[in-house]
């Protein structure tokens, strides 16, 4: 490969990430994903959980018990970057599913309820998810309903999860008073416009100037507390700059040593656009995380994510539909091309690419190849099962055996 060519994949891997939504049954994963494509434009006609038309659920099944088994990919861009959405399910049956696909994940977003809090599955999955080191922001939704409480979703987070939560907004009004949310970062107010998709981007109100500071004072403590080397300015001068804290919020991100909490009402489509600014700014790109490991020939072998290295791809879902035979995987290392035949290794199969679709809410686009870190659906392989892993047929790789229990794959 080119140097130039290469130079150019290396953009489009930083400007990638691969999330997962994070839930409980009913704390709004499913309208979480559905207005983070509705706010990206993959898809111009609003579903509603409740008539069924949810983009992200496939599957009649899905949509007769009204809870989110399957999981999907579905790709959606925000902000000069690709967000490649893994949509993980929340039911607790299905916890095989829910490791599955954290093992493809580079990040999440941790969807709470903002009445209940931190919920036992919220915890269960939270754990699963601690597992594989997936970096996590959280959201806390459901601002709008009665006996929702940001600071009490926020105690639960501390107190249940372990982790030491790092809110980076301020709602404006409670309950059904809830209009928008201060900006503790830029100390600018958001503020939705009923009727009207979008915010207004405004000066913090007289009236919450003094507690933003507080709350902005209390966000640069935790962090330079959680965080020494980074904030050592801030010991010196009192004050730190917007773009210094959020790199060391993107760094505590990364190590799972601080959680960015953000708060809204995905139902009215309030703080969706902030929460998809944060998680472009601080959860990781492929190129930010380690190396796959997976065995060759009975030893170790790590591929890096480079699209020039052998073929290394994982199968974490295969759908029947219309289209045929979807077979959803992550490329891991090297690069999958339309008309090329790959080996799966645990069957010793070859089998043959015939297309590649980038996954959309409403839509497939056809795609010639898909690199290292990318994930899409192929066409053509008949028989590769979740769990296959896809490699160049000159270098068999294995990145999960059989029925494994233990993890193989490191994500993070
Ligand atoms: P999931 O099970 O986590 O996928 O949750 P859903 O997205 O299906 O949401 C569960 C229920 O909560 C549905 O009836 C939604 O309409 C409702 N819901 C989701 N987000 C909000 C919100 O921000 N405010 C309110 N009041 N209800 C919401």
């Amino acid at each position: 490969m080119h140097a130039q060519t290469r130079h150019q994949f290396t953009d489009t891997l930083a400007l990638t990430r691969n999330l997962g939504i994070l839930a409980h049954v009913d704390a709004g994963k499913t309208t979480t994903t559905e207005r983070i494509l509705y706010a990206t434009g993959a898809t111009y006609k609003r579903g509603e959980v409740h008539d069924g038309t949810t983009v992200t659920d496939f599957d009649p099944q899905e949509r007769d018990r009204g809870i989110t088994i399957f999981s999907a990919a579905v790709s959606c861009t925000w902000d000069g970057h690709r967000i490649n959405l893994i949509d993980t399910p929340g039911h607790v049956d299905f916890s095989d599913e829910v490791e599955r696909s954290l093992r493809v994940l580079d990040g999440a977003i941790a969807v709470f309820d903002g009445v209940a809090g931190v919920e036992p599955q919220s915890e269960s999955v939270w754990r699963q998810a601690d597992r594989y080191g997936v970096p996590r922001i959280a959201f806390v939704n459901k601002l709008d309903r009665a006996g929702a409480d940001l600071d009490a979703a926020v105690a639960s987070i501390r107190d249940r999860l372990g982790v030491t939560p790092l809110v980076v907004q301020l709602p404006i009004g409670r309950e059904s008073g809830f209009t928008g949310v201060v900006d503790l970062l830029r100390m600018r107010s958001l503020t939705w416009v009923e009727g009207r998709d979008g915010y207004t981007d405004g000066p913090v109100p007289d009236e919450l100037r003094e507690e933003a500071e507080r709350r902005r004072r209390a966000l640069d403590e935790a962090v330079a507390e959680l965080h020494p080397g980074a904030l050592d300015e801030f010991c010196l001068r009192a004050s730190v700059d917007e773009a210094t804290l959020a790199a060391a919020l993107r760094d505590l991100t990364r190590t799972g040593a601080g959680l960015v909490v953000l708060c809204g009402s995905a139902y009215h489509n309030r703080g969706i656009e902030p929460l998809l600014d944060a998680a472009v700014a601080y959860l990781p790109s492929p190129l930010d995380v380690p190396a796959v490991e997976g065995i060759r020939d009975g030893e170790p072998e790590s591929r890096p994510a480079d699209p020039a290295a052998p073929l290394a791809a994982l199968v974490f879902k295969v759908n029947v539909t219309a289209t045929g035979r979807l077979t959803f995987l992550r490329v891991y290392s090297g690069t999958i091309e339309k008309s090329g035949i790959v080996l799966d290794s645990g069957t010793g199969r070859t089998e043959r690419i015939a297309r590649i679709l980038r996954v959309q809410a409403d839509r497939h686009t056809e795609v010639a190849r898909a690199v290292a870190g990318d994930i899409v659906a192929v066409v053509g392989p008949k028989a590769a099962r979740t769990g296959a892993t896809l490699c160049a047929p000159d270098a068999a790789l294995v990145l999960e055996p059989p029925n494994a229990t233990e993890p193989v794959v490191s994500v993070a």
